[in-house]
């Protein structure tokens, strides 16, 4: 059954992974299964959609971790088609605006100033622009593999001079700073005189989302802009209440055939916008090679003594486009190697690989050095702010078997807001850490006290800051965190604090009930936000959601053993620190064996106490739609009836697995079977709307044991959901990044049953048909390993780099792996077809 043979892998040289952040594991060109064609790296968009624009945008953004920025036109500027956008990780700008009379201050990612602007003219005449021009072709080609995005386009102008563009640009992965576009104008026709005019615009707003209109949308305040010894040109802008300086810089070049231009140049100066201007004479025939580089620097970053200087310095110093380049293909291919992963058909490992492509450019190992969360909507646009909710938990799981440092410092970013969190609880009359739903700079609550519904144009009042589950989803990532790595020095210094904060919420929010010898909690609101009071009431919430009942439980049970694994004196250290008693812990155990669980008559889970008594509803004829904003229009309340926005109850099938879920139940004195899995989550499916891009990929990971196929079909939606701008029809101001990562992680966790247990990796695998062939990478703590699914086969494979022998189990059948050997496992029918 079990074979242990050499594996023919070549040895990594780059072994010393606490310095090198991109170190390679497994030294093969990529994960593909099957020879590679361009098709299977290059998302193509042939001919120029302008109602299609906004969502091509948000598909192509380019980014580093750092700073991303939208793949807008570089001739545009914010209209109807289009909408340049540059946000910067974590920066964050609040404003004020009044609504039905009472101020609302709400924190955004501010738009940052344009750093795209690569226009030209012909002989003096009106400044190209791809929306007045008569375009003979066009194709945009976003290359994956190399973080690259392609425009060529042939135009007519009105005089019938005909010109051909080639345009590549990139947001270094080498150097966090830089970004570079590359323009060659081909005067196919046509020959006089050519001025290119390369800006930066800093006169931008955030005016990206259509429901946020009502909203300030002003962020950003001059403060100078000047032209740079010996070239270019720099401009510096200040965010109105954070305070934080933005300074771009913009070097740009001219050659034909190699040899530079000499031309006349001039300088465009206002408050918040330079250009540069470049005029000389052109040949028919002659192609003109234009290239920007541009460098972002804010007063928060490190080792600069003021942004403006810092940005001019690195443009003068960045070498050219070409060295620029190779630097930056030369990081993404490593990234490749470490995340890569093989599936077939073709389209499927495109939209893998684009998600895999969007997370990265979200969250590199270049943010490790900031103070950045996960953010809902990548900073691909303005859609939720960049606010961080609780998608980190679709997204830790990738980033934690590839970067753990990434996911530690997700992590960081939540400790740093403990105090905060703290503060909230105590504002709201709780003990411990309640952190908010929506959180950005400061660890405040973000959620807008009001929503604009723009079919009723009416303000609605929001509620679903109720939603307290987002505590249990840090303390779960805490947990996964551990598991994963096994570093323990961080338990010590940040997570035992920061889980006992949060089980102390949990105690403290849990209310007796005499009656019941129960414990219940209160005026929440569960993942579905639909639901935020209960039909008439007047006060919001709703209560014992099921999920967050269930995995407040689960937080104070692992609590206590998260302290037992601390050495004595430091358990003692903490708990002294912390005031943390033995009546407390055992006060926690208590409730973790009490907490109440509502279940319909037929032994279903109960999204929340009185779900089943709602008015009936036909989710099914309302998929993907906002049925609370269509009722709100008709003057009425979703919260009359039962329907679902996204998954709820499922969620707690999606993140633990089975045999953790029935002891968690069985402790709860619930017996609870997969008979009962199955028919709660059909039942809840039948509710569901999927408004939420994360629904679909909830259940696909609840399903993936009791149903497989069922889960593939899940899987596939969500897999293509930003890509086909469907299901997600917002895409334009953002992509999905818990749905984008999420994909990644069906794979690993839901279809392989990837878990750590008992200090060794074990497998569950329950993979759909179309699965029976595919192939991954991640790391373990500091170990590599390769695992791919072939001819019925679980092959582990250990990167000759390792250290150490690992132990893998697939179910119950134990293997140790040594450095540079394979494992196999055989799969069964069941493990194999579900
Ligand atoms: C969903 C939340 C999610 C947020 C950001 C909302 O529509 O209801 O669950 O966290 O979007 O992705």
């Amino acid at each position: 059954m079990s074979t242990d043979q050499s594996a023919d892998r070549s040895t990594n040289q780059s072994t010393d992974k606490s310095t090198d952040k991109f170190a390679d594991a497994f030294n093969s060109d990529t994960a593909s299964l099957t020879p590679d064609p361009p098709e299977a790296w290059n998302v193509v968009f042939d001919g120029y959609d302008p109602e299609d624009e906004g969502h091509r945008e948000a598909l192509c953004a380019l980014g580093n971790g750092c700073f991303v920025t939208r793949g807008a036109a570089i001739d545009a500027t914010a209209d109807d088609i289009h909408y340049p956008g540059t946000y910067r990780a974590g920066l964050y700008d609040r404003a004020t605006t009044v609504i039905e009379g009472e101020s609302s201050d709400d924190t955004t990612i501010p738009n940052l100033p344009n750093w795209l602007p690569l226009t030209f003219r012909i002989n003096g005449r009106e400044w190209f622009s791809i929306d007045r021009v008569n375009i003979l072709s066009y194709r945009q080609t976003l290359d994956l593999k190399s973080a690259i995005l392609h425009r060529e386009v042939q135009f007519q102008d009105a005089q019938g001079q005909q010109t051909t563009l080639r345009e590549q640009r990139f947001v270094s992965m080498a150097q966090p700073h830089l970004a570079a576009i590359q323009l060659a104008i081909t005067a196919e026709n046509w020959s006089g005189e050519l001025e290119i005019r390369s800006a930066i615009d800093g006169r931008v707003n955030n005016t990206n989302v259509k429901r946020y209109k009502p909203f300030n949308p002003q962020h950003l305040e001059p403060i100078d802009t000047g032209t740079a010894e010996p070239e270019g040109v720099w401009l510096t802008v200040r965010t109105q209440q954070s305070r934080i300086e933005i300074s771009l810089a913009a070097r740009t070049r001219v050659t034909i055939a190699d040899q530079s231009v000499d031309a006349v140049q001039t300088v465009d100066r206002e408050d918040q916008y330079i250009a540069e201007r470049l005029k000389f004479p052109v040949e028919t025939g002659a192609i003109v090679q234009v290239e920007k580089i541009v460098a972002i620097y804010t007063s928060r970053d490190f080792a600069i003594s003021e942004s403006a200087t810092a940005a001019q310095e690195a443009v003068l110093e960045a070498p050219d486009f070409a060295q620029l380049r190779a630097e930056h293909q030369s990081l993404w291919k490593r990234l490749w190697l470490r995340c890569d992963v093989g599936i077939e058909p073709i389209e499927n490992l495109r939209g893998l690989r684009l998600n895999i492509f969007h997370t990265l450019q979200t969250i590199s190992p270049h943010t490790a050095d900031l103070d950045a969360g996960v953010p809902a909507r990548g900073w691909h646009g303005e859609d939720y702010r960049g606010h961080i909710f609780w998608d980190e938990t679709f997204v830790l799981p990738f980033l934690v078997c590839r970067f753990p440092e990434i996911a530690r410092s997700m992590l960081l970013y939540r400790y740093r807001r403990l105090r905060a969190a703290k503060m909230l609880a105590r504002q709201q009359g709780y003990q411990g850490a309640m952190y908010p739903w929506r959180s950005a700079g400061t660890g405040r609550e973000e959620t807008p006290r009001f929503q604009f519904n723009l079919q009723s144009e009416r303000w609605m009042r929001d509620h679903t800051n109720l939603q307290r589950h987002v505590n249990a989803i840090i303390a779960c990532n805490l947990w996964r965190y551990y598991n994963f790595t096994n570093d323990l020095s961080f338990i010590e210094d940040y997570g035992a604090e920061m889980m006992v904060e949060i089980a102390r919420f949990w105690a403290s929010i849990a209310t007796h009930n005499p009656d019941l010898d129960r414990y219940e909690i209160h005026r929440v609101v569960g993942p579905d936000e639909y639901h935020t009071a209960y039909p008439d009431a007047d006060q919001p919430g709703i209560n014992n959601n099921t999920y967050t009942n269930v995995m407040a439980a689960w937080t104070l049970s692992r609590t206590r053993e998260m302290l037992d694994l601390l050495p004595p004196s430091i358990q003692a250290e903490i708990r002294d620190r912390l005031h943390l008693s033995q009546e407390e812990l055992e006060h926690w155990d208590t409730i973790s064996r009490k907490m109440q669980v509502v279940f319909h008559a037929d032994g279903i889970l109960s999204q929340y106490e009185g779900f089943d008594a709602l008015k009936p509803f036909d989710a099914q004829a309302f998929e993907d739609e906002s049925v609370n904003l269509i009722l709100e229009e008709k003057g009425d309340d979703v919260n009359h009836y039962r329907v679902s926005k996204q998954a709820d109850t499922a969620m707690l099938f999606f993140l633990l697995p089975e045999h953790e879920l029935l002891p968690l139940m069985e402790r709860l004195g619930y017996p609870f079977d997969r008979t009962q899995t199955k028919k709660t989550i059909d039942y809840h499916l039948q509710h569901t709307v999927h408004e939420s891009s994360l629904s679909r990929l909830v259940y696909a990971g609840a399903l993936a044991q009791c149903d497989p196929e069922q889960s593939w079909h899940f899987f596939k939606e969500t897999l293509f959901a930003d890509l086909s701008g469907g299901s997600s029809g917002e895409a334009k101001n953002g992509i999905h990044l818990g749905a984008m990562a999420g994909t990644v992680h069906l794979l690993q966790h839901q279809y392989l049953g990837l878990r750590i247990h008992d200090h060794r990796i074990c497998f569950d695998p329950s993979l759909p048909k179309a699965l029976c062939q595919f192939r991954m990478t991640f790391e373990f703590r500091d170990n590599d390993l390769e695992i791919e699914v072939v001819n019925c086969q679980l092959k582990i494979t250990a990167s000759s780099s390792n250290l150490s022998p690992i132990k893998v189990d697939c179910k119950g059948d134990i293997q140790t792996v040594q450095p540079g050997k394979t494992v196999t496992f055989a799969l069964s029918d069941r493990d194999t077809i579900g």
